[in-house]
This record gives C-alpha cells, sequence and structure tokens, in this order.
C-alpha cells in the first residue's frame, strides 16, 4: 500500500510552464552567487538604487534563461535540458567562486583540453559540496516530478508563447535599467561572462555553431606589385611625410569644424584644414572598426571575407616606405604585425602621464626618436606614421583630459554614467574632444617643424562613434544595423603643407568643397595610397577621395 503513494501517478502533476520558471528562477538566482557576489564587491553598485538593479538584472537573466528553455520545453527533453544548465551553472560557479574566473570561449576551450589527471587534481570537497547544493539536490527533486502531458500542437504554441513573453519582459525590464545596464557592462567587461548558465550556452554555441571571425587560413599578401610612383612636381623633393592619427570614440557631431554649437576644436579651425561631415564607420566598436579600416576589403566584404589579408601598413612598407606605429591605447589590433611599432600609454613621463595612463600629447615626445631608429634609404622615400590616440575613450572621459582642457563643466567624474546628470557627461566627453583638437594641432605644429627635411600632411579619422544619451543611449558597441549615427558618424580631417598640395596637385580648398561628401572607411585604404602615390592593383581609384582634388 505505501508503495502505491509513491508511484509518480500519485504526486502532483507539474506543467513544463511551472518547471521553466522555477528552473530559470533557481538559475538567476542560486546559480549565480558568483556573479551577485562580483556585483556586490564593485565600487560602483552601492546603496538602495543597486538592489531595484541587481533585482531587475536577476529577472533579465531569468527570462532569458526561460526563453532557452522554452524551446526545450517538452515531456521527454525538459527535465534532461533544466539539468544540464544546473551543472554548467554548479560547476562554473564553483570555479568563478574559487578562481575568480570567468567563462568565456577560450575558458571552455580549456576545460576540453584539461586531460584527465588535471582534472583529478581539480576534484575538491569543496566542488562537490557546490555542485550538490546548485545542481544535484534540485535535480533529486526535478527528476520525481510527473509532468502533465499535452497534445503535441498544444505544448508547441505554449513553448512559443512562454518564449516570446519571456523575451518581451526581459527587453522592458532592460529598458528600465539601460542606462546603469550598459555603463556596468562597459565598465566591468567581464561581467557578461559570469552570467551562468548564459555564458557556458554561449561558450558552447560560439565553438560548435557560430561561425568563426577568428584566423582564417594563412595571411593572405597584398599589394605584391606596390611601387611608388614617380612624383610629377619639379619642385619638391623633399619626401613626403604621412601622420595618421587614428583617433577613439570621437563622433562627428561634437566637433564645433562639423557644426556642433560648441566651440570644441577652437585650434584647429586656424589651421587649413578640410573636415568631411559625412563620414560612416565600418563598425562601432575599436575592435571591429581598427582592422577593417586599415584592410582594402571595405565593411561588406570585410564582414564576409574568407582569409585573414595583409593590410594597408604592409603596402606602404612593401612599396618601400618606412612606416611606424604609435600607439597610446590597447594595441593596434594586429594591424602593427609587421611594421616597427611602440606603445607609449605606460611610459612614465611625468607631464603627460598620470597613473596608469599617458595624454596622447606623449605619443609626440617619442616621435623623432623613433623616427630616426627606421632605415634611412626607406625614409628617403617617404614616411608614414600612424598614432593611435586614447581619444574620448569612455565611459571614464573626465579621466582623458588634465585641468587646463576642461571648458566644459561640471562634468561626469563616475565611472558609472548612470550616476551623472546626461549634460554632465556631455560636458565630460565634449572635454575630450577639446583635447583631441589640441593634440591634433600640436601634431600639425609639428609636422610644420619638419617641412624643411619633409613634406608634410596629416590625417585624422576616428574609429566610431559614442552615444551620449540620445534616445536614452550611451556608449558605442551595438550592432551595425542598428546603431544610431551618433555611433556610426567620425570626424575625417585633412591638413596638407603647402609644399604637400605642391607635391601631390592636391588643394585643401577643393576638399574643402568636398566636405558633405558621403564617405567611408572603405575610402581610406585606396586614399592613403592615392595619398601616398602607391602604384598596384589593388588600388580603386574611384575609392580615393583624394583623387577628385588632384589638379584642382
Ligand atoms: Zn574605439
Amino acid at each position: 500500500m505505501r508503495l502505491m503513494f509513491l508511484t509518480p501517478a500519485a504526486r502532483q502533476e507539474r506543467s513544463t510552464f511551472t518547471l521553466v520558471a522555477l528552473a530559470s528562477l533557481w538559475l538567476a538566482t542560486v546559480g549565480n552567487l558568483a556573479l551577485w557576489r562580483s556585483l556586490v564587491n564593485l565600487p560602483d553598485v552601492t546603496g538602495w538604487h543597486s538592489w531595484t538593479f541587481g533585482a531587475a538584472f536577476a529577472l533579465i537573466i531569468a527570462c532569458v534563461v526561460a526563453a532557452l528553455l522554452s524551446l526545450l520545453a517538452w515531456r521527454v527533453t525538459l527535465k534532461a535540458a533544466i539539468s544540464l544548465l544546473l551543472l554548467l551553472a554548479a560547476f562554473a560557479t564553483h570555479y568563478m567562486w574559487m578562481y575568480g574566473i570567468v567563462v568565456d570561449t577560450p575558458m571552455v576551450v580549456n576545460v576540453f583540453q584539461t586531460d584527465t589527471r588535471e582534472a583529478r587534481d581539480q576534484l575538491s570537497l569543496q566542488l562537490l559540496g557546490t555542485v550538490t547544493g546548485i545542481a544535484i539536490i534540485p535535480m533529486l527533486w526535478l527528476w520525481r516530478q510527473p509532468v502533465r502531458a499535452m497534445a503535441f500542437g498544444q505544448q508547441l504554441w505554449r513553448n512559443l508563447g512562454l518564449c516570446v513573453a519571456a523575451l518581451l519582459l526581459a527587453f522592458g525590464t532592460l529598458q528600465l535599467v539601460f542606462q546603469d545596464f550598459a555603463s556596468l557592462m562597459r565598465n566591468h567587461t567581464q561581467l557578461r561572462y559570469q552570467i551562468n548558465p548564459l555564458n557556458s550556452v554561449y561558450a558552447l554555441l560560439d565553438l560548435t555553431v557560430i561561425p568563426s571571425d577568428q584566423a582564417k587560413g594563412p595571411l593572405q599578401s597584398l599589394g605584391l606589385d606596390a611601387q611608388i610612383a614617380p612624383r610629377s612636381s619639379q619642385h619638391v623633393q623633399r619626401p613626403p611625410l604621412l601622420v595618421f592619427v587614428l583617433g577613439e570614440t570621437a563622433r562627428s557631431q561634437s566637433f564645433s569644424l562639423n557644426g556642433y554649437e560648441r566651440l570644441t576644436n577652437p585650434l584647429l579651425a586656424q589651421e587649413n584644414i578640410a573636415s568631411f561631415r559625412n563620414v560612416a564607420s565600418c563598425g562601432t566598436s575599436t575592435a571591429e572598426s581598427v582592422p577593417c579600416m586599415f584592410s582594402h576589403l571595405g565593411r561588406t566584404n570585410f564582414a564576409k571575407r574568407q582569409h585573414e589579408y595583409e593590410n594597408l601598413l604592409d603596402v606602404l612598407q612593401r612599396a618601400g616606405y618606412a612606416v611606424l606605429w604609435i600607439d597610446n591605447q590597447s594595441g593596434c589590433k594586429d594591424q602593427c604585425d609587421r611594421i616597427p611599432n611602440i606603445n607609449t600609454s605606460d611610459l612614465k613621463v611625468p607631464e603627460h602621464c598620470v597613473g596608469d595612463e599617458c595624454r596622447d600629447t606623449v605619443m609626440l615626445t617619442r616621435i623623432e626618436a623613433e623616427l630616426a631608429k627606421l632605415p634611412t634609404e626607406r625614409r628617403a622615400r617617404g614616411t608614414v606614421v600612424v598614432m593611435h590616440q586614447m581619444g574620448s575613450h569612455g565611459p571614464a572621459y573626465f579621466k582623458r583630459t588634465p585641468a587646463e582642457f576642461k571648458p566644459f563643466k561640471p562634468e561626469c567624474t563616475d565611472t558609472s554614467l548612470s550616476q551623472c546628470d546626461r549634460a554632465q557627461v556631455v560636458n565630460a566627453y565634449d572635454n575630450t574632444i577639446v583635447f583631441t583638437d589640441y593634440f591634433l594641432s600640436r601634431v600639425i605644429g609639428w609636422l610644420k617643424t619638419q617641412d624643411k627635411t619633409s613634406t608634410p600632411a596629416m590625417l585624422y579619422v576616428s574609429d566610431h562613434g559614442e552615444s551620449l544619451g540620445e534616445k536614452n543611449m550611451y556608449l558605442h558597441g551595438l550592432p551595425y544595423s542598428v546603431a544610431p549615427a551618433e555611433q556610426k558618424t567620425v570626424p575625417l580631417i585633412t591638413w596638407l603643407s603647402p609644399s604637400f598640395e605642391q607635391l601631390t596637385h592636391i588643394s585643401t580648398r577643393c576638399l574643402q568643397v568636398n566636405r558633405d561628401k558621403a564617405l567611408s572607411h572603405d575610402n581610406l585604404f585606396h586614399s592613403v595610397l592615392g595619398l601616398m602615390a602607391v602604384k598596384t592593383t589593388v588600388y580603386q581609384r574611384e575609392l580615393d577621395f583624394f583623387a577628385a582634388c588632384e589638379g584642382h
């Protein structure tokens, strides 16, 4: 008789909805203890406000997990799916809690490459305890629950409905806390890899079904026929010297040169420059834009490329020029792998560096010494220097500018943008543009001093823009198709010395006339080759925006 009470039929049947809801809530709370500990320990997460934010964050996680489980919410698959997520979350929690690791794709690759001896070394009582508490106990309960049977069609509609409802709830909640959420994720990138079990699921999908954008076989050579074409100018014999300033997070809208009502470019406005107002970036993040800017492929073809190719700098070097990359940021994203390069961001030059960061002007303190190290025979033909700025890198804009370059006050001095008024965020950002204006005018000033030995010019382009609260969006990095213009419209400024204009027959006046022409990062590769008179079959004259101004 007693056995009869224990048969599943005698128990209360659970609907798939109940099990999905319970599992999602369990995973979002207990399954994310390591994430919640990290959040509590963050200096910028304090006060009652952070409790409501934490609750919203947990609800978003629960909803996304529920949406994921709803796809597998069938009587035969649901328990296995929940069990898998519980186990993933439990193992991840243990390693995150004990070792402070995060679960990203390389970490999962490491796990798969761990041999049995290493795995045995890692087995411990704590691991057993964590896995039991987070996964085994709920699994014991779960597998004893009878699941209510339902007709196929009815179950399908229920699952679809659950999936849509969960995603809508997640999206709605995200809208309520978007500013905090975006700030947090940008300030603490590692947090996204601490969200259990979505981190493990994503890494597993990344390894299996998501097409890889990593190394695509051996590097393909480019412009093997590249040569410097003889210049027709009889008057200028000095070699060209081009400084290509690679900007960071500068948006076109915040440049007074491009119509912004605040005076953010007081110094450049006094120079003989051309500023293009309608330039589209290749991506909305540094990692996406920078490799694309130096590529011959252009945005569309770059995204679907089958191979990695050499870039603009390789072609310039192959043609015979001296090429140098000076980086004042996190690195050149593989663009300077085959050319001389230095990083100035960790120099401790007192006038230019504060803590572990240097102002962009530090690059000018090193340029002459670094140029002197380049081969003399190359420098006799001409030189191209890339200066990679720290620029307007956010969200801590206020850290990018020294006190004497803060005309717009008060500025937001919190790394979490949500703690500030929008006006303060804009002030801090605009100050970074004022400093970039100063830096570019200093570059031009230095180039003018080189006019006796070379024929100088400058080209400045930013990698992507930035949202500063428009449509309640901040920072950058949204998928290109949905990103607003603020994240995709970048400044592009040229300065040609009179001797450079003579050498190339390109006039700044003509460039100024064309300032509203629709350009993009796609034009850069060909325009720089054109400007430097490099003859090669990969050069496409129709993409060279200087070509239209030759002889004008
Ligand atoms: Zn960037």
